[in-house]
């Protein structure tokens, strides 16, 4: 599952220019997502006791729109695991049960059962052993609006199965059926053993209107018109895996083909996305012989199918074979130029091998599936888009798990939890990741990859702990490995470092100190390499960091100008290391690794006014990497000291010949800030960019000036459903109090996917404080509506925001009132308790 990261949240959409509106400064959105409850500590949370083994299931399923039911008919075969046993229990959460059968043969033998509402325990004729199987019927309607459900914020909802404009009312959306299982949600929607060490292949018989396409796991064998106008598609997939990966997507798509090695890859998108499908997906085969080879195991499974689905529970889910993306993947071609999905797809893709084929034996043990999927955008960021772009995209994996640290600080396998949906968090993913980097880095790439394929082919079709991947490793490696496993997968916390060094008379002196918190966290063991530049010589030397306080002795003939901590900068941890400006420039102009580049762009951004860093911040804006150049102009943001003639004039030539959109844009912005005037011509050529990125920040600049045709100008925009485009236009419309634009904000907020909301809402709400009484009520219902029902925390908490700004309009304060009263979210009852 993909999920959002904090960093991902809170900045989207990402323009430098959301940095000078002002509408989040109510609420920042970061200390909401940072609010964690104090770590569970109570059960200790085993792998789930297998009684039985599942081995087949089939289900029967048709729906009732209105009511939001499934009727359901599975036929569950099983055998006992290992002892005899005479009761079956079966995760079936919110069910009507109908009865429940045993079936040999043509035989149909009733069987008593109870059933709490939660699961089914069904009382066996007699006691069966392990050497037997039996075949057991249930008749069921499964309610999935009519029970308590929770979530998270991985997962928002954990119903299972979800109903999308079931009624049809809404003529902006789709209507949709679309399932989420993991972690333990598919038994919402079919009776099964719902644990993730339990395996079982699939037949499934869907019967829905003719009209709908449908999609499950596996092949479709065939499709068959009823006579009643609807059709029932026979889904089969002969592999097992666990329940829950099982899934149904149904609805009005274009199935847009595409084919590796003799098998499906297809697209399931809305039809007016048709013609970009293969513009958002079409790496998709490339992948799979990137990942087949480089894991030495062809993809196993039969095809790949990739749909997306609207207002979906997270970011994505990787279903065996058919695989959920949430709305926001679907874009356009030119929404492309600004941001691709390669990682979300490549992230899904691997969880076919780590997660699919070899599966967590618990939800304690999710980053055996969660950490390589999270690398697994790494790696295929570094094969595709270069390593200086791996790096960046590690950077911020390594800023999500830093973030969660301050307030959370866990064991990466962890058997103490308060619920399953905690553990998809930052440390599972981001920091779960990052030590398959180090763990890379420690034995090399041949062996690495080697230990991944011996895993891989020791535990398929079967569920693991994180165990079976240290084992791998020795296995391969020949060396023991728990040192490893015990400081990072079996440990909380990081090194946290503080780096010196001293040169006397042909000796240079490396100071290491390890001040993490050792009564919580490991004092670890860390083979790093320096990187030594004397002279014109760089020189590189291995270290073994093991105790609290190390000093390391190199001979070196001349004074250094500059050591390189960490010289692969593969570390997860914090590292201080005082520098001087003269030595973060020698940085920048002589290292080749992006993130000691980057260190030194950021680190002398402080110091703007001083001449050297100045000059190495205008160097950076050629910088090969866009990543360093975005830096670079947001560190001279607003400088108007000696030299910022030379450096407006090199961001007005970046704004319009950058080849990297985001870095047009951001130089755009940035001269925004200056005399608007001046630099018209250059938002004017923003508007007329392919990227909306660009445009946006056109729009914003042209906004600053004191041309007289803005409105005229910007009218062919507000069509554009893009919120590089909507957010500027409406920061335009409230800025200047551009009347009769309600119904515009209503329809963009309509249009809007969940992140992009969170901004579009607060604008609204500031928006009505001018508008006429008339339109500020029928706005004000929107906000409410969103406040109340919307399923996503922070698109809640935005239009409560909207609201507050308009607690002078009659009623307000009585729907303000009852969203304190009524909020259920935990994070959203503690903010509102403010207000
Ligand atoms: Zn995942």
């Amino acid at each position: 599952m993909w999920i959002f990261s904090s960093c991902q949240v809170a900045n989207q959409p990402d323009q430098s220019y959301q940095e000078t509106v002002q509408v989040n400064d109510t609420l920042p959105l970061e200390s909401v997502i940072a609010t964690e409850r104090p770590i569970w500590e109570g059960i200790y949370r085993a792998e789930e006791t297998k009684l039985f083994a599942l081995i087949h299931t089939k289900l029967e399923v048709s729906f009732d729109w209105e009511k939001k039911y499934l009727h359901g008919m599975a036929t569950l075969e099983l055998s006992p695991y290992f002892y005899p046993q005479s009761k079956l229990i079966l995760d079936a959460k919110g069910f009507d049960i109908h009865g429940v059968s045993l079936l040999s043969g043509e035989q149909k033998q009733p069987l008593q059962y109870e059933y709490d509402g939660m699961e089914l325990e069904i009382m066996l004729e007699r006691e069966y052993t392990r050497d037997e199987k039996l075949l057991v019927e249930i008749a069921y309607t499964a309610k999935p609006y009519e029970r308590e459900t929770g979530g998270s914020r991985a997962i928002t909802s954990d119903r299972g199965l979800y109903f999308i404009n079931a009624d049809g009312s809404d003529p902006a959306k789709p209507q949709q059926i679309w399932t989420q299982g993991e972690p333990e949600s598919n038994s919402g929607w079919f009776p099964t053993i719902d644990a993730p060490n339990q395996r079982t292949t699939q037949e499934m018989y869907i019967t829905v209107d003719e009209k709908f396409t449908t999609l499950s796991n596996g092949d479709l064998i065939y499709s068959q018109l009823n006579e009643d106008g609807t059709k029932t598609d026979y889904w089969k997939m002969d592999k097992p895996h666990a329940p829950y990966l099982f899934m149904m997507a149904i609805g009005e798509y274009a199935v847009v083909k595409d084919s590796w090695e003799g098998i499906e890859v297809s697209y399931y998108v809305e039809p007016a996305y048709e013609q970009y499908a293969k513009d958002v997906f079409g790496h998709t085969p490339e992948m799979l012989s990137f990942f087949s080879k480089k894991l030495d195991y062809k993809y196993p499974w039969s095809k790949y199918s990739q749909v997306i689905v609207r207002d979906f529970v997270s970011g994505a889910m990787e279903n065996t074979t058919a695989s959920v993306f949430m709305e926001a993947v679907q874009v356009t071609d030119r929404e492309l130029l600004d941001k691709h999905w390669d990682g979300i797809i490549a992230h899904e893709l691997i969880h076919h091998w780590f997660g699919n084929l070899v599966t967590c034996e618990s939800w304690s043990n999710i980053p055996l599936n969660e950490a390589f999927a999270n690398y697994s955008e790494y790696l295929w960021t570094e094969h595709k888009y270069g390593i200086d772009e791996a790096d960046y995209e590690a950077l911020i994996e390594l800023e999500d798990y830093l973030e969660e640290a301050k307030t959370k600080q866990v064991d990466l396998i962890r058997f103490y939890y308060e619920n399953k949906e905690d553990m998809f968090d930052n440390h599972s993913y981001a920091k779960g990741g990052r030590i398959l980097h180090m763990l890379r880095k420690y034995v090399g790439d041949d062996a690495f990859f080697a230990s991944l394929a011996y895993y891989l082919k020791t535990n398929e079709y079967s569920d693991v702990e994180v165990h079976n991947l240290r084992l791998a490793f020795e296995k391969v490696t020949g060396e023991d490995m728990n040192w490893f496993f015990n400081q990072w997968f079996l440990a909380s916390g990081h090194p946290q470092l503080t780096v010196s060094h001293q040169y006397e008379n042909g000796n240079l002196t490396l100071t290491v100190n390890q001040i993490q918190d050792l009564s919580t966290t490991p004092l670890y063991r860390l083979p790093l390499y320096i990187d030594v530049y004397y002279g014109d010589k760089k020189e590189r030397f291995a270290i073994n960091i093991e105790k609290a306080h190390e000093e390391f002795e190199f001979d070196i003939p001349h004074a250094p100008s500059l050591v390189v901590f960490d010289a692969e900068k593969q570390l997860l941890g914090e590292i201080h290391y005082e520098k001087d400006l003269e030595t973060l420039a020698f940085q920048y102009r002589n290292t080749e690794k992006f993130l000691s580049r980057y260190e030194a762009i950021t680190r002398l951004a402080d110091h703007i006014q001083n001449h050297v860093a100045l000059e190495v911040l205008t160097e950076a804006l050629s910088d090969p990497f866009w990543g360093i150049r975005q830096e670079a102009i947001a560190a001279l943001d607003g400088y108007d000291g000696e030299g910022h003639e030379a450096i407006v004039a090199r961001l007005a030539e970046m704004s319009t010949r950058d080849p990297k959109s985001l870095v047009r844009a951001d130089a755009l912005a940035t001269l925004a800030t200056y005399e608007a005037d001046r630099f018209i011509n250059q938002f004017e050529r923003g508007l007329e960019d392919a990227s909306y990125a660009v445009v946006g920040a056109g729009i914003y600049g042209y906004a600053q000036t004191a041309a007289t045709d803005k409105e005229e100008r910007f009218a062919k925009y507000a069509k554009i459903n893009n919120a590089n485009v909507t957010i500027p236009l409406a920061d335009y419309y409230v800025t200047n109090s551009i009347e009769g634009k309600s119904d515009w904000f209503v329809e963009k907020i309509k249009a809007s996917r969940r992140a992009d909301l969170y901004y579009l809402l607060q604008y609204f709400g500031q928006y009505l404080m001018q508008a006429p009484e008339p339109v500020r009520k029928e706005g004000v219902k929107l906000l409410d509506e969103y406040a109340t029902t919307n399923d996503t925390f922070y698109v809640r908490l935005a239009a409560f925001q909207g609201l507050l700004l308009l607690e002078e309009t009659e009623g307000v304060q009585e729907i303000i009132e009852r969203l304190k009263r009524d909020e259920q979210d935990e994070r959203l009852k503690e903010l509102y308790s403010n207000f």
